[in-house]
C-alpha cells in the first residue's frame, strides 16, 4: 500500500509552520513559505523585527506598542524574491489587508492560510483580483510518517 502524500498546499503549510517556530514575537508567531512555478521552495519567513535590530528586553513588554514595528511574515517573505517568481504562498494566519495587497502586487495567484483573521479584507481583495484564498487545516504531519514495522 502506498503512503499518503502531502498535497502541494499542505507541503507549503508545513513549511510555513516550521518557519513560524523562528519568530521572536512572544505573543504571535506567524510563518510563511513561497513555492515557485515548479513547486520548488523559494523562501520561508516569519514575523519579526527588522534585520539587525536588537531590542531591549522591555520592548516585548508593551504588547500594543510594539505592533507597528513588527514586520509581518508575508512582507518578509516577499523581500526574498522578485515579482512573478512565486506561484503560491502558505501562511499560518490569513494575510492582513496590507499583506494581501502586497501579495497581489507580487503577482501571487494562490494563497493558503490556516487561521482565519476576521479583521482582514483579504477575502474581498482575493475575490476582486481572482486570487485563490483557501484555508488549509488538514495537514497532520504525523499521519504522513512511515509507520514502524
Ligand atoms: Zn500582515
Amino acid at each position: 500500500m502506498s503512503q499518503p502524500r502531502l498535497s502541494i498546499p499542505q507541503y507549503a503549510m508545513a513549511l510555513a509552520h516550521v518557519a513560524s517556530l523562528r519568530s521572536e514575537d512572544p505573543y504571535r508567531k506567524v510563518g510563511a513559505a513561497a513555492l515557485d512555478h515548479d513547486n520548488r521552495v523559494i523562501a520561508t519567513a516569519y514575523n519579526g523585527l527588522a534585520p539587525g535590530f536588537d531590542p531591549s528586553p522591555d520592548f516585548w513588554k508593551d504588547r500594543e506598542g510594539r505592533q507597528k514595528f513588527m514586520l509581518h511574515a508575508e512582507i518578509n517573505l516577499c523581500s526574498l524574491f522578485r515579482r512573478g517568481d512565486a506561484k503560491l504562498i502558505a501562511t499560518t494566519t490569513m494575510p492582513c489587508t496590507a499583506c494581501m495587497q502586497t501579495l497581489c502586487a507580487y503577482g501571487i495567484k494562490e494563497i493558503y492560510y490556516q487561521e482565519i483573521y476576521h479583521a482582514s479584507d483579504a477575502p474581498e481583495i482575493a475575490a476582486l483580483y481572482g486570487v485563490t484564498l483557501q484555508q488549509v487545516t488538514d495537514f497532520p504531519m504525523s499521519d504522513y510518517l512511515i509507520p514502524e514495522e
